[in-house]
């Protein structure tokens, strides 16, 4: 039997039976059900808020922001509602210090009402102000929902930030279930990432001998599987529906603090999402919402694993490739494609050293002799085709270009995807392999 998700939020965690280690988060309390919204003042009592800073958007606020002050003045704890000016705020330095301007002492609690940059912007607040945080999502757009790391603009450039977790979290069905559609795709489609950030996790335990839990992973997937099945009564409103979704994300969020890495919810996908993110600071280009372009990013990251099971892994050539490697070149057309954000991207190799000579030749050796496992773990995968008729039939993008993203784009970011972090995804393998060239093929 698989730990659920209240085994994860359970005081005193769980001993994995799996990696032997003690999964434990700090989210104690996790109210998800139609009409959960009720259990907010209590919630922050329990939390010791007294007065609570609440912070919002105009739609947000709208949809959530005054039932919830409403709710807690009737039960007698005073609000603070700081609604921000902008109804489509972006995670900056204006967004948080327009809501830092609002926060007075006597304000001893964050409530965050809204999505992600909502959630972002407030857990921020909380973290530098050493507040506890309670948050209630309006739209399950994506897995954020419980992580102790905030995605900001800083200064021009998308940063992972520590912020505060939030200690209770109130998902109400009801109230999630009216997002907009576009946010309840959003959230499919970060689900739908999980296809290859898990089989990416088992592919970097596999070659680099990192660390790896099986019962997360299928904690994951399994959840996966049911979101999936009720993915079109989610984008319909289903309230339940909703729900499970929103299970998924909260859970797949949850996971990768077990693990201590985001290779539970994450992998060359997000990276492809993030140069988009990345390229829209620097230079004004087109970007959508997070879990939308990791959905999307799915379908040609499946099409090379698909076309990497046709190949026989070749060590000359892989060795020569890897010789042949420009590396100030490939660092040059970084820069030139991503922008300032690429600099950290280059000063990750240069503590790193994955292309470097020797390290190449001892992956390729594991590689090798490794392959039949990686061919299985590549047979997981869905097929690209059954991805995208899926997408078709609940009204999600079924194509990097129905966003708007031409091929070079596409294929620019493959190509440095595995620049982003130091992870073992896709863009490393095929560069392992120098089978690079499969992606110009796409
Ligand atoms: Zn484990
Ligand atoms: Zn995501």
């Amino acid at each position: 039997m698989l730990p659920t998700l209240t085994d994860l939020i359970r005081d005193g965690g769980f001993v994995c039976p799996d990696c032997h280690r003690k999964h434990d988060i700090d989210l104690k309390h996790l109210h998800l059900c139609r009409g959960a919204v009720a259990h907010l003042p209590g919630e922050i009592r329990r939390a010791g808020g007294t007065r609570v800073f609440l912070l919002a958007d105009p739609n947000t606020w709208a949809a959530a922001g005054r039932q919830a002050a409403d709710l807690l003045i009737g039960a007698g704890i005073p609000v603070n509602a700081c609604v921000l000016a902008d109804s489509h705020p972006a995670p900056n330095e204006i967004t948080l210090g327009d809501a830092a301007m609002h926060l007075t002492p006597e304000d001893d609690i964050i409530l965050g009402v809204g999505g992600g940059v909502i959630n972002d912007t407030a857990k921020m607040i909380a973290h530098v102000s050493r507040r506890p945080y309670v948050y209630l999502p309006t739209a399950p757009s994506m897995d954020g929902f419980a992580s102790a790391t905030a995605s900001m603009d800083c200064r021009g450039l998308k940063r992972s930030l520590p912020s505060a977790a939030a200690v209770s979290v109130i998902a109400d069905t009801e109230i999630l279930a009216a997002a907009p559609t576009r946010m309840i795709r959003a959230g499919i489609g970060d689900m739908a990432a999980k296809y290859i950030s898990l089989a990416e996790w088992e592919l970097g335990h596999i070659v680099t001998g990192e660390y790896y839990c099986p019962t997360i992973a299928a904690m994951v997937k399994d959840s996966l599987t049911r979101v999936m099945a009720c993915a079109k009564d989610a984008v319909r409103g289903d309230p339940d529906a909703v729900g499970t979704l929103t299970e998924g994300l909260i859970l797949t969020g949850l996971a990768m603090r077990c693990a201590g890495v985001s290779r539970p919810a994450s992998g060359g996908e997000h990276y492809i999402s993030h140069i988009r993110d990345m390229r829209s600071l620097a230079y004004g280009t087109p970007f959508d919402l997070h879990g939308i372009q990791c959905g999307v990013a799915v379908l040609p990251v499946l099409r090379l694993y698909a076309a990497l099971r046709e190949i026989t892994p070749d060590r000359a050539k892989a060795l020569a490739h890897a010789r042949a490697f420009d590396y100030g070149e490939h660092a040059a057309a970084m820069r030139r494609f991503i922008g300032e954000g690429a600099e950290a991207m280059i000063d990750l190799e240069s503590r790193e050293g994955k292309y470097n000579t020797d390290k190449h030749a001892a992956r390729l050796e594991i590689i090798l002799s490794r392959w039949e496992e990686i061919l299985s773990v590549i047979a997981t995968l869905p097929a690209a085709e059954e991805l995208a008729k899926f997408y078709r039939a609940i009204g999600f993008p079924d194509s990097p270009a129905a966003i708007g993203m031409d091929k070079d784009e596409v294929l620019a970011s493959l190509r440095f995807a595995g620049d982003i972090r130091d992870k073992y995804v896709l863009p490393r393998l095929l560069w392992d392999l120098g089978e690079e060239n499969l992606i110009s093929l796409l």
